[in-house]
């Protein structure tokens, strides 16, 4: 429990502004996959960078952790309160502050979300390409280091956060990068802080680049015979110099599960799933030259469509996809991995991890970013299984062994948090003792959501 006198003087400050009920606090500590729920002990909800800072200052001052919270769509306990302490709820600092259209930038509050930046950026003829496919803010995005489907044409958030105002865990407000597109200026901070999960400190404002709305948009969806002929398919492509959009797999129990329970009408096969983006011209010469890569290495059916309606839908699809593979198992939740390696070993990795779960009494429909070699196996167990999630947790440490021997990395993009702390030891070896130093460095208390991304003490 927070003490009295922290409550005090945050409930002085706050009101309202600082939630104490049983549900607010329950749902401030629950994740979307397995991780059971961890709950703070008080929610706020600053309208302010100075009400941030103080926030921090009281529970500094008081010796409470401090933990950032988004939409909460992380999927690695990144949000939940092992230590109890205060979440800072972000949702009502969501406003686009200035749009820069000469300079292609936008500066933000970090509970903006993507889909309300998306928004705001319509008329503009300006759109920031990150999606996650959860409609999830960009402070918790910038904070998880995510990107998603576009990453492999546009890149992640480490591409596109130019700037940032971070409050430190002692309340000291800090501004990181400018607006210039480049700069030697010292160490890059910025980039410390994104991707830190908020260890470091709270993010309360960001600058973002943009990029222009396409011309002309199309999808392409093809079915192959094999999984090594897709992904070999994406080689091919990336080599021809096609910038697909979009490159998105997935396997035949997944086509299986959208077919029945999401109205799609693929055949049982695994799939690729496209999109380019540029002039009317040149989207309809790389949807054609996808098309002849992809019947090289025996993809069939290969259809392509410009029409916005045809596009929608199968992205929707795309998205939903997670909570529709979850449903096929009423009850279940799931452990998601999240594997990245070179692309050149992605077929070898995607094929061991296919005859692991064969052999495993666990289901685990596979899809992923094959353009960027990141894949997810969505392992479903029942939360109440001990076995079943222990089962799972082998399965996907032993796709994080093999993703480490082919030079690769236990998580592309849904980062650190609980669920994947075992793992840094083996992957950074050295350099995870480097991050705890600056962790201590920038917050000695070890308050700034303690227990996540470094070693515990
Ligand atoms: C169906 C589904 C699909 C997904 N697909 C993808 C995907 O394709 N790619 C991908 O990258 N991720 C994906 N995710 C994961 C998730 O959407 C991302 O991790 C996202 O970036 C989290 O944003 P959020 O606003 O929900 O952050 P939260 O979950 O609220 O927080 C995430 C972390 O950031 C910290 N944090 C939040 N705000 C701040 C702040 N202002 N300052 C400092 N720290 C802060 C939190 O403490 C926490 O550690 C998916 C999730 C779901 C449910």
């Amino acid at each position: 429990m927070i003490p009295d006198d922290a409550r005090h003087e945050l409930s002085k400050m706050l009101g309202e502004r600082l939630a104490l009920g049983k549900s607010d606090l329950a749902l401030h500590g629950r994740s979307e996959t397995w991780h059971p729920e961890m709950p703070p002990d008080a929610v706020a909800y600053p309208e302010t960078t100075e009400e941030v800072a103080d926030i921090v200052r009281i529970c500094a001052r008081h010796r409470v952790p401090v933990i950032g919270w988004g939409t909460g769509t992380a999927l690695e306990g990144h949000g939940s309160a092992p230590r109890g302490g205060v979440t800072v709820d972000f949702r009502r600092m969501d406003a686009v502050l200035e749009v820069t259209a000469d300079d292609m930038l936008v500066r933000v509050q970090p509970g903006c979300t993507r889909s309300r930046l998306a928004e705001e950026l319509r008329a503009t003829g300006l759109m920031f390409p990150v999606d996650p496919g959860a409609d999830a803010s960009l402070g918790g995005m910038a904070s998880t280091r995510a990107s998603g489907t576009t990453a492999v044409r546009y890149g992640t958030m480490r591409d596109h956060v130019r700037a940032l105002e971070v409050v430190l865990a002692d309340g000291r407000v800090i501004r990181t990068g400018s607006r210039a597109r480049k700069s030697s200026a010292g160490y890059d901070l910025t980039s410390l802080f994104v991707g830190a999960e908020g260890t470091l400190g709270l993010i309360t404002e960001l600058t973002l680049k943009l990029h222009g709305q396409p011309e002309a948009v199309a999808s392409a969806v093809c079915g192959f015979e094999t999984t090594e002929g897709a992904i070999t398919a994406v080689i091919e492509a990336m080599q021809l110099g096609l910038t697909p959009a979009r490159i998105e797999y997935v396997d035949v129990a997944t086509v299986r599960i959208l077919n029945a329970a999401d109205g799609a009408d693929l055949p049982e096969m695994p799939h690729l799933l496209l999109e380019f983006h540029g002039t009317d011209d040149a989207v309809a010469a790389e949807a054609a030259r996808m098309g002849e890569v992809a019947a090289e290495n025996g993809g069939g059916d290969y259809r392509w469509a410009i029409r916005a309606e045809e596009r929608t839908a199968l992205w929707s699809m795309r998205h939903r996809a997670y909570h529709t593979i979850l449903a096929s198992r009423p009850g279940a939740t799931a452990i998601v991995t999240d594997v990245c390696v070179p692309v050149s070993r992605l077929g070898e990795a995607i094929a061991r991890a296919e005859a692991e779960i064969a052999d495993s009494v666990l289901d685990g429909p596979i899809l992923g970013h094959v353009g960027d070699g990141n894949y997810h196996a969505i392992l479903m167990v029942d939360r109440g299984s001990q076995t079943e999630i222990d089962e799972a947790k082998r399965l996907s440490d032993a796709m994080v062994a093999h993703a480490l021997e082919f030079g690769g990395t236990a998580t592309g993009e849904h980062g650190v948090g609980l669920g994947k702390l075992h793992l840094m030891e083996a992957e950074h070896g050295e350099a995870w003792d480097v991050m705890g130093a600056l962790k201590r460095a920038l917050d000695p208390e070890g308050l700034m959501n303690p227990g996540k991304v470094v070693r515990p003490e």
